[in-house]
């Protein structure tokens, strides 16, 4: 059904989230700091609003997406805005921040009697409203399910839980699993270029089909994290750090081996520690002891 939204923040990210919503029929109205970015938006139908508290006020949902949390609350909290402009409302922030920013925006927000969702954009603005995008969100259940058809318009929506910090702490968890891939990338492209293969080739020909072989085992080592059990039959720690092969064989290439070598260190640990048996997984028990 058609909803009335606000949308506050047009850089890139709420420009793409506002022409989503207007894209599906929704009634937006758009607010930026700056003048003049919004024109785009209201060629499409969007309503500019000429301050924060008209924008909010025309909207049963409000999104904000700008830069910073700090300067949410002063903006939620400035002229003409408060508690008698957001009684009832829904906000649904999706600026990034840390858990700890969430929890302390929705006390903020609750206490000026609207209901508050905090939302983690796994997607960058050209994927908006596209399949592969998804949003984690965190914090009142009840907005969520009165509005997810809403925000399934920007991407599909992943509710996580009553607690607002859990769609940061997990937008931060899968964004540490990207930067280990990506890390890991650069390391092997490094390797293939040192000897005059051409990167790309080897990307689709060999790395990608190894890293979803490989992507293939992590379920397992989940479970293995939830258990506390390490136990492995095929490749237990002592034998991957026998021997620093991809250390050594990077020096020797004149590639560094700093993206590699601390995860290599750890591992060592681990069998220093007398888990050289076990699986790999065991090595979270150094970086979050139990
Ligand atoms: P941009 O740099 O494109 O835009 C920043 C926006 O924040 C502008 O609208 C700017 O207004 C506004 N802003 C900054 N400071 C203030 C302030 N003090 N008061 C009011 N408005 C302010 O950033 P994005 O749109 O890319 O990002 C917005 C949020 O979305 C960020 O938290 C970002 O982490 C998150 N995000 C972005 C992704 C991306 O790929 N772009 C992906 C996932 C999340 P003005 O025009 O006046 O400067």
């Amino acid at each position: 059904a058609e909803k009335s939204v606000a949308v506050l923040g047009l850089g890139s990210m709420g420009t793409a989230l506002a022409a989503a919503l207007l894209a599906a029929g929704h009634q937006v109205t758009v607010w930026n700091r700056t003048p003049g970015k919004d024109e785009g938006l209201v060629g499409r139908g969007a309503r500019r609003a000429g301050s924060v508290a008209e924008a909010v006020t025309a909207g049963e949902v409000v999104i904000v997406c700008i830069l910073d949390y700090a300067d949410i609350g002063p903006l939620l909290e400035g002229q003409g805005v408060g508690r008698a402009a957001l009684q009832g409302r829904v906000v649904v922030n999706v600026t990034n921040g840390s858990p700890e920013e969430a929890r302390a925006m929705a006390e903020r927000v609750t206490a000026l009697g609207a209901a508050y969702l905090d939302g983690g954009i796994m997607a960058v603005p050209e994927i908006i409203a596209r399949p592969e995008a998804f949003v984690l969100y965190s914090g009142s259940r009840e907005a969520f399910e009165a509005h997810r058809e809403l925000l399934d318009t920007f991407a599909r929506s992943v509710y996580l839980g009553e607690d607002p910090g859990l769609a940061p702490l997990n937008d931060l968890a899968l964004l540490s699993g990207m930067y280990g891939m990506f890390g890991g990338f650069v390391h092997a492209a490094a390797l293939v270029r040192s000897a005059g293969g051409p990167v790309a080739e080897f990307t689709t020909a060999l790395l990608l089909p190894w890293l979803r072989a490989m992507a293939g085992g992590l379920p397992a080592m989940a479970a293995q994290i939830d258990s506390g059990d390490y136990a492995v039959t095929g490749s237990p720690l002592a034998m991957q750090v026998s021997h620093d092969s991809i250390g050594e064989v990077s020096r020797a290439q004149g590639v560094s081996a700093e993206l590699f070598a601390p995860l290599f260190a750890l591992m060592r640990r681990r069998v220093a520690d007398g888990h050289g048996s076990e699986g790999f997984a065991g090595v979270v028990e150094l970086v979050h002891p139990r």
